[in-house]
């Protein structure tokens, strides 16, 4: 029987685990750096008893199995929603998608400009060779540039140019020309479309209570602070940076590329070179709790200008009553990327956050007072940026690991965004097992 290890106990690293377990399978184990397991999808709970995710996090998914296993692990303590997302522009709201409801900006110019810029594009002929040059070309000027650069440019942190624009399916909303004409004309709200138009919310713990419960399912398999340091394929064995050792026959990692490929020893020259490629976002996720009972039934906002920080805050509080001390209190969670191109400090991000809040309206000038926690992440890994040249280097150097044993899946195992999402994660988990001990096709991460 062969023996699989696990490196890392995200949902990824779980999702492995708990197929394992599933099949009642004997040899394997898990490793992760941490003192807790969940990864990007954990929670942290503060001294005044609010409880705080990596950036706003929502269970939702087309995939049954996932959602099977979802409603296994919760039970009935989960909580469903209808997405209530918006945008914040030019002091005004509008309902996410910025495309399907820029019409009932009270701006009628910044209107005039969006509607010009889709018929100066419809039906126009002409290649784009990057991300940026996909939004004019599928956008047009006005959507572009009140809310499409901006927002991306906050978001990704990395130049437009250097994206591809190949991973958009699900992720982004491409223009319905005849639907968004019906909106202007009928002046209706449009705010169904997307995967996550409804959503779930654990009850308790926050997004890292549905990762607790894979818990049971590593009985005895898991060791937690083990940061893996080296990687030797030639004997296949891993090194933690306590000095123990660890040897598999198949392994399974879900950290991130770049970070495995520096860990393998005696590796190919052009296998470091291809890790150098990779572009990521990093992220302060900031929370603020506040003492007073929340003020609105929003879920979350996303922010396209400059006079704040984050690209996205969410009333993290409306997701469950569990999420703070009590009912008289409320909760903010922002998000503000930062990248080698685009630096932030740590020192000022919280104040910089709590005034673009101010600056947005959500927080007014006299309940700074108001503030009775703030809680700081500070999170190297938060978007991988699907680059140009992103597909070849992954598939040279999956062949590459797949050679040695090694399969790497997961957010920034695989680093595919368009599948990184937690119900992907957990399924790449899974999925890669089958393909271990059944030899079966995987369905969510393709190569
Ligand atoms: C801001 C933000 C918002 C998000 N919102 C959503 C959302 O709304 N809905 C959704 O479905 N998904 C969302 N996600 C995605 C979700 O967080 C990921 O899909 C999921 O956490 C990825 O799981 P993973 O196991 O692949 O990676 P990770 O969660 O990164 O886990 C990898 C694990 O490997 C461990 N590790 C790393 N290096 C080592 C080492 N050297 N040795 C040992 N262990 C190591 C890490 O500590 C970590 O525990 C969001 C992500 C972010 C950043």
């Amino acid at each position: 029987m062969k023996k699989i290890v696990i490196l890392g106990a995200g949902p990824t690293g779980l999702g492995s685990a708990y197929r394992l377990h599933e099949m009642g399978y004997n040899n394997w184990s898990i490793y992760e750096k941490n003192n807790y397991v969940g990864g990007l999808s954990a929670s942290f709970r503060d001294k005044q008893g609010f409880t705080w995710d990596i950036g706003g996090h929502i269970i939702f998914s087309n995939n049954d199995r996932f959602n099977r296993l979802v409603d296994n692990l919760l039970h009935n303590e989960v909580l469903t929603f209808k997405r209530e997302s918006w945008i914040w522009l030019k002091n005004n709201f509008i309902q996410y998608p910025f495309q399907s409801n820029f019409h009932m900006h009270p701006d009628k110019e910044l209107v005039f400009e969006c509607v010009w810029g889709l018929f100066e594009n419809f039906q126009k002929k002409g290649c784009y060779k990057n991300f940026e040059e996909w939004i004019y070309h599928f956008f047009g000027e006005g959507i572009a540039r009140y809310f499409m650069i901006p927002y991306n440019n906050k978001v990704w942190a990395c130049p437009l140019n250097r994206m591809d624009y190949n991973w958009i399916a699900e992720r982004v909303n491409v223009i319905d020309i005849r639907r968004i004409l019906k909106n202007i004309i009928s002046q209706k709200d449009d705010s169904e479309w997307g995967p996550n138009n409804t959503f779930r919310y654990p009850l308790s713990g926050g997004t890292g209570g549905l990762f607790n419960r894979f818990l049971p399912y590593t009985h005895g398999r898991l060791y937690l602070n083990k940061n893996a340091v080296r990687i030797a394929p030639d004997r296949k064995e891993m090194v933690f940076e306590d000095g123990e050792k660890a040897s598999y026959d198949v392994l399974i990692s879900t950290i991130p590329l770049h970070e495995l490929i520096d860990k393998i020893e005696d590796k190919p020259g052009w296998l470091g070179r291809s890790a150098e490629e990779f572009l990521w976002s990093s992220g302060y996720m900031v929370g603020i709790g506040i003492g007073k009972p929340c003020p609105s039934n929003k879920n979350w906002m996303y922010f396209p200008e400059n006079d704040s920080p984050f690209y996205r805050v969410t009333y993290l509080s409306n997701y469950s009553p569990n999420m703070t001390p009590g009912g008289q209190f409320f909760s903010f969670l922002a998000e503000t990327s930062y990248s080698r191109f685009k630096t932030v400090s740590r020192d000022t991000i919280v104040e910089e956050t709590i005034q673009g809040l101010v600056n947005s309206k959500l927080l007014k000038e006299e309940e700074r007072s108001l503030i009775v926690s703030t809680f700081l992440m500070d999170i190297p890994h938060s978007f991988p940026v699907p680059f140009i040249g992103r597909d070849d280097a992954i598939r040279n150097i999956q062949s590459f690991l797949a050679g040695q044993n090694i399969y790497s899946r997961g957010r920034f195992g695989g680093w595919k965004y368009e599948v990184g999402n937690m119900d992907h994660s957990v399924m790449q988990g899974m999925e890669v097992v089958d393909k271990i001990l059944l030899d079966k096709e995987e369905t969510v991460y393709k190569i």
